[in-house]
């Protein structure tokens, strides 16, 4: 029965979305109906988190219109989608916070390459902001063996195209030589490591990564305070080094800057790699890329809509193919042609908010300026009561003004786990209460992020 719904569901979400987000992002999903519940489950956190982010709305809406009448008898009653990570197979309830991150994998090594064969370098548009993140990419793609670059960096901020970049190098090696090419998210290859340790095949798991021709492990971050893996990681690294094979790798910061992370990884990340910076697009390139997207589904997206998207919407690539699909989808649905002002009729509610909405980054600064700390140490490990403090407000306020997740406000702050933020929310909802300071502290800097 839950499966009927599903599949219906997924027939118009095909039809709403993207081939490259329907294929990555729902294809990848499984599906249990209980109690009213549709859980969705994903391989991994980063798609999990994605769904969670920019999909629920388009699967809450393709279910009312599966329940909305036709052949398969409603949505069977769905009231509420969750999405977390692991398989149907794990059915039992657990807290909220906890199935947000724990995974229990069936085998201890997934054989599967792990590409994505929509990202490729030819749907992939340089300009100023990643030409050598993408030179340096199409290099490493085209020579595997050149011993100049056993390691390539990518690293930049969210949404601005490394997880793309990565599976385009993996593609274009699979179209050569290389054979055993394997791209994993650095949280995957740790849930495949714990469960290795629990079932007892570390060994088989050391020698299948060490052994492969190129390895691609995306977002490295993820590692940080994680030390088991590290150590496990680094021998990895050192293997395949020694092998001369390639290694991509990807981060959301330079790799000194990555708290948490030993010392000798993070030398051999920068020491013995080529870091490789991707900015953020500016308007011509932001311009460029919702012509070629929308290209890619056969719309010829007139200039002018380019150039007021363009220029409204600047946060990231990921952001800015969402609104290009929002917009997209509403000419489609009101059955309009595509116009600024349709563009305009459809943003609207997230342009609103764009404005409205804080970042991490600038939450961080703004308290640290006022509370007299530095931004570094709210990153640092240092543990003095005013840095604790500031940290923790910060924390909080991210929790309050962002869509972040837990997790993602924990990487934020120097790589720390989900549950020191939460920790941090509670702490300082409870000092509010009782300590006027706090309180004072808190509103100033709400009202200041927010006005
Ligand atoms: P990151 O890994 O840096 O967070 P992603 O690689 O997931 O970002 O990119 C987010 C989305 O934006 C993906 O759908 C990707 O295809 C698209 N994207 C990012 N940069 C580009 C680009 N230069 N050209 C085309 N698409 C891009
Ligand atoms: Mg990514």
């Amino acid at each position: 029965m839950s499966e009927a719904v599903w599949k219906s569901c997924l027939d118009r979400l095909e039809g709403d979305l993207t081939p490259q987000d329907f294929n990555t992002y729902i294809g990848s999903l499984q599906a249990v109906v209980e109690n009213g519940v549709l859980r969705l489950f994903a391989p991994n956190r980063y798609i999990r988190d994605e769904v969670e982010k920019n999909f629920v709305s388009c699967i809450e809406s393709a279910l009312e219109r599966v329940g909305s009448g036709d052949d398969e008898g409603g949505s069977q009653g769905v009231e509420r989608v969750v999405v977390e990570v692991g398989n149907p197979s794990q059915k039992t309830e657990r807290p909220a916070e906890n199935t947000r991150t724990s995974v229990q994998r069936p085998a201890a090594i997934d054989p599967n390459s792990g590409l994505q064969a929509t990202f490729t370098f030819e749907n992939f548009v340089t300009g100023y902001s990643n030409q050598i993140a993408s030179a340096a990419s199409k290099q490493a793609a085209d020579n595997p063996d050149d011993p100049n670059c056993n390691i390539l960096f990518i690293y930049g901020g969210v949404g601005l195209g490394k997880t793309h970049l990565m599976h385009a190098i993996g593609n274009h090696l699979l179209q050569g030589k290389s054979s055993e090419v394997i791209y994993r998210h650095s949280e995957q290859f740790v849930n495949e490591m714990v469960s290795a340790i629990q079932r007892k095949c570390i060994g088989e798991f050391a020698k299948f990564y060490r052994s492969v021709d190129a390895l691609l492990i995306d977002d490295v971050q993820f590692f940080a305070g994680k030390e088991r893996s590290q150590a496990e990681f680094f021998h990895t690294l050192n293997a395949l080094f020694e092998r001369k094979r390639l290694v991509v790798l990807s981060c959301d910061r330079y790799p000194k800057e990555i708290d948490g992370i030993e010392e000798r990884l993070q030398s051999r990340f920068s020491g013995s790699g080529l870091p490789v910076f991707i900015e953020p697009p500016d308007r011509e390139m932001r311009a460029e890329i919702l012509y070629k997207k929308a290209l890619a589904q056969g719309i010829d997206l007139p200039v002018a809509v380019q150039d007021w998207m363009a220029k409204e919407v600047h946060s990231n690539v990921r952001d800015l193919e969402g609104a290009l699909n929002r917009v997209i989808a509403t000419a489609r649905f009101m059955k309009r042609e595509l116009t600024v002002d349709l563009a305009k009729e459809a943003l609207r509610d997230l342009l609103a908010s764009q404005g409205r909405r804080a970042s991490i980054e600038n939450i961080q600064s703004v308290a640290a300026s006022r509370l007299g700390i530095r931004v570094a140490d709210i990153k640092s490990r240092k543990k003095t009561r005013p840095i604790t403090r500031c940290r923790q407000i910060a924390m909080a306020l991210a929790r309050e003004l962002t869509e972040h997740s837990l997790p993602e406000i924990g990487d934020a702050f120097g790589g720390r786990d989900h549950t020191t933020v939460l920790h941090a929310c509670r702490k300082i909802k409870e000092l509010r209460a009782t300590d006027p300071k706090v309180n004072d502290d808190y509103r100033m800097l709400l009202r200041q992020l927010t006005s």
